[in-house]
């Protein structure tokens, strides 16, 4: 049919040693990429932000600039993009591309089904197009993939290839319109260069190698997550601690609050007994024996009709009384009149008030 199927493509690069197994430990299982999505409102977008406190967000999210939503963290610099998951967002979309049913179209002339994936242009190639592409390219060779064999692999293995396929360009403003890999690093600019830019910038000499300098770079950001998990562990420590001095505070203050409805009641009842006492002790009658005042009252009362009583009766007998009467009933009267004389009227009541009531007062006085 006259076009020529795709040279087979080189062997893919060797890929990095893979993290020892014990570090992968306690790494999320990350399958479903969900961390891609904005950590506010859960929305895929195409350029997240990350913050200073390191968490991203989407623009929308971030209309608050000085202060994070998610952690509260004051926020002294602007947020950057977050290129990882930007540029991790465009891979997983090309690997969908490649998974689609229908599988992906030529990037080129978007007629034809895609053969080829060439990381270097990032781009999907009919068997046509990719042979422009290598006639296009032939001086510098570009890293293609089938995509046939890409689709039979993983997800895992596709992001492993496209990380170490990607290359990094001279951003050097000496050559704007020519691209250059850059394979050196200058310590003292902190950026890559590209080797005839480093030539030229013979000031800051002596560079550093890019993939050691990248090498460098991974294996301090490995040392920073170990300090951090160490860091992390002190502090859910003591956020354990804490929460567990707030809930015996709780306890605490629950504890106290019933020991004092309890107390509240038991004095009322108490109060309510004494009071009760008392009451009892105010209405009592005096001990048999002991002459209380309201019986002396009682005796004098009676003294009194008899006296009235008595001298009525003299009375009368002196006027209406003959002979006769005389004779017979004076020797009575005047015995029961002589009684009467020797009666003498109760001494004046003590001001001293009965025992019962000082103590009445008292244990008032006491509640
Ligand atoms: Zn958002
Ligand atoms: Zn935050
Ligand atoms: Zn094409
Ligand atoms: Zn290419
Ligand atoms: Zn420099
Ligand atoms: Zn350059």
């Amino acid at each position: 049919n006259g076009t020529e199927a795709p040279p087979e493509p080189r062997p893919a690069a060797a890929s990095p040693p893979s993290p020892p197994a014990a570090s992968r430990d306690d790494e999320e299982d990350d399958e479903d990429f969900q961390f891609l999505l904005c950590e506010g409102c859960g929305q895929d977008s195409a350029h997240p932000r990350l913050l200073g406190c390191l968490h991203t967000l989407c623009p929308g999210c971030l209309s608050d600039t000085k202060q994070c939503p998610l952690c509260r963290a004051a926020l002294a610099a602007p947020a950057v993009d977050n290129l990882l998951f930007s540029n991790l967002r465009s891979r997983l979309q090309v690997w969908r591309q490649i998974r689609s049913s229908r599988g992906p179209g030529c990037s080129r002339c978007r007629a034809e089904a895609a053969l080829v994936w060439c990381s270097d242009c990032e781009e999907f190639f009919c068997a046509r197009c990719f042979e422009e592409h290598q006639w296009w390219h032939k001086k510098k060779e570009h890293r293609f993939r089938r995509v046939e064999e890409l689709r039979a692999g993983s997800v895992q293995q596709f992001l492993e290839d496209t990380k170490t396929s990607c290359s990094l360009f001279c951003s050097s403003a000496s050559h704007p319109e020519e691209s250059r890999v850059c394979s050196v690093y200058c310590p003292r600019c902190e950026r890559a260069l590209c080797c005839p830019c480093a030539l030229l910038d013979t000031a800051h000499a002596p560079f550093r190698d890019l993939r050691a300098e990248s090498h460098r770079r991974q294996e301090e950001l490995r040392s920073l997550r170990r300090d951090l998990r160490l860091l992390r562990g002190s502090f859910e420590a003591a956020l354990a601690r804490l929460r567990g001095e707030a809930e015996r505070r709780e306890e605490r203050r629950q504890r106290l609050r019933e020991r004092v409805q309890a107390s509240a009641e038991r004095l009322q009842q108490l109060v309510r007994r004494e009071a009760e006492e008392l009451q009892a002790l105010l209405e009592a009658r005096p001990e048999p024996g002991r002459s209380g005042l309201a019986e002396e009252l009682r005796g004098a009362e009676g003294t009194l009709l008899r006296l009235e009583a008595a001298e009525r009766l003299a009375e009368r007998l002196g006027r209406y009384g003959g002979e006769q009467e005389l004779m017979d009933m004076q020797p009575f009267v005047r015995a029961a009149l002589l009684q009467l004389q020797r009666l003498r009227p109760p001494r004046p009541p003590e001001p001293r008030e009965p025992e019962r009531f000082a103590q009445c007062r008292a244990r008032l006085r006491a509640l």
